[in-house]
């Protein structure tokens, strides 16, 4: 058998390649140059025109956008009203800033558990969670795949409750016809290098509703409006009142540029990473010795943020550390999406225990999420299922 890198042998590659990373090319970089010669760096036409874009191609009515998909989140939760005493329902596996929003807003978290097939949060699980106290779904795409996000409204229309889809993974995807950004009450996106289209940092809100709209443009400048419809007294041009405590989560003129440029090519982003998908699947089918994600099908078209495989751990000799580390010395940057949050020391303080969803639990114990990045070579996709392929041998059972 080849010698694993791990124990001195040639790895399989001879540059690491990440696991996930932008794009930018020479549009890109023209596009910021304007802005950096024109007259406004913050708050400018761009940012209208980014919001105007990503609201026609998500199919919202509104987009707000802000410096991070976090603070997009917090505005969310703003915006629903959830103060203390709210439960808002939310996945365990999912980056920590899904519950931390409504740490932020003073209400409660409440995990439920996901269903084991698609790692999406369980619509079963979420109406059991329910009760006098929620007040949100805050449901996440996990990886791109989207939600049963059309079950979850029709819950939340039963139940009152108001649903802010994560979707930092899912623009450009779609389900039962719909685009991502279209169903929720609001729908969360992120622009961090990582994800579909980069700003740098930045986030949004896609909303029809016009009061969420209203709301989240407040909170994003200090709860500060010059609106003269809304304005309790008016003492000239000068004059703004702050009705709220907000923040400033301003997004800028050069975030936005760029994310304008970056649009233009999210299609073909989207395209690469289905293809990309479909090539480690076919790589991989023919080993029992993972588990790879739920594919697309009529109804649900993830845009793949993320390709996240799950060690058959019972063929194996060796648990996901020892897989993990071994891919590392081959070369290939791995990762693991996600630690469930309530792991964390944080959520331990407040309260939260091991055992609260013992599927999440599980699939956390043997994940792996591979590179995945419009820019890959077919090359480097070869080479990282090759890579795989000799360490899960190399440690079968
Ligand atoms: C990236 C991400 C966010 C937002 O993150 P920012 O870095 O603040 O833009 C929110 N939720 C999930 C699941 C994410 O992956």
């Amino acid at each position: 058998m080849v010698e694993l890198a791990i124990n001195g042998g040639k790895p399989i590659r001879d540059n690491y390649i990440v696991y996930g990373r932008q794009w930018i090319d020479d549009a890109d970089i023209e596009a910021v140059t304007a802005i950096l010669k024109g007259d406004f760096l913050t708050t400018g036409p761009a940012v209208d025109q980014f919001e105007k874009k990503l609201a026609e191609i998500v199919g919202a009515k509104y987009v707000v956008a802000f410096a991070n998909g976090t603070a997009a989140l917090h505005c969310a939760c703003f915006a629903a009203g959830i103060g203390p005493g709210d439960e808002v329902i939310t996945s365990p596996l999912t980056f920590a800033a899904s519950a931390n929003c409504v740490l932020y807003m003073g209400g409660e978290p409440v995990f439920a558990d996901v269903d084991p097939d698609s790692y999406n949060i369980s619509v079963e699980a979420i109406e059991e969670k329910i009760n006098s106290k929620t007040k949100a779904i805050i449901p996440v795409d996990l990886t791109g795949r989207p939600c049963e996000i059309e079950a979850i409204m029709a819950l939340a229309d039963k139940h009152n409750l108001v649903v802010i889809q994560d979707s930092a993974h899912a623009l450009g995807a779609r389900i039962a016809g719909k685009t991502v950004g279209s169903i929720a009450h609001m729908t969360e996106f992120s622009f961090h290098p990582v994800k579909h289209i980069t700003t740098g940092e930045g986030g949004a809100i896609a909303t029809d509703n016009k009061e969420y709209y209203e709301k989240l443009k407040l909170f994003r400048t200090h709860g500060i409006t010059r609106d003269e419809e809304v304005l309790i007294k008016n003492e000239g041009p000068w004059y703004y009142e702050q009705h709220e405590l907000g923040f400033n989560y301003r997004i800028t003129d050069l975030q936005c540029a760029l994310g304008l440029s970056q649009l233009d090519k999210l299609d073909h982003f989207v395209e690469r990473r289905k293809e990309i998908a479909e090539q480690y699947r076919t790589g991989f089918l023919n080993s029992e010795l993972l588990v790879t994600p739920m594919r697309n099908d009529t109804r649900v078209v993830s845009s793949w943020h993320l390709y996240v495989i799950r060690l058959n751990l019972e063929l194996l000799t060796v648990g996901r550390r020892e897989i993990f580390e071994a891919l590392r010395a081959e070369n290939i940057g791995v990762n693991v999406h996600y630690i469930p949050v309530y792991y964390h020391p944080y959520y331990k303080k407040l309260g939260y225990k091991k055992g609260l969803c013992p599927a999440s639990e599980a699939i956390y114990d043997g994940i792996i999420s591979l590179p995945m990045f419009p820019k890959m070579s077919d090359e480097d996709i070869d080479s990282v299922i090759s890579g795989v392929l000799k360490v899960l041998e190399y440690y079968r059972k």
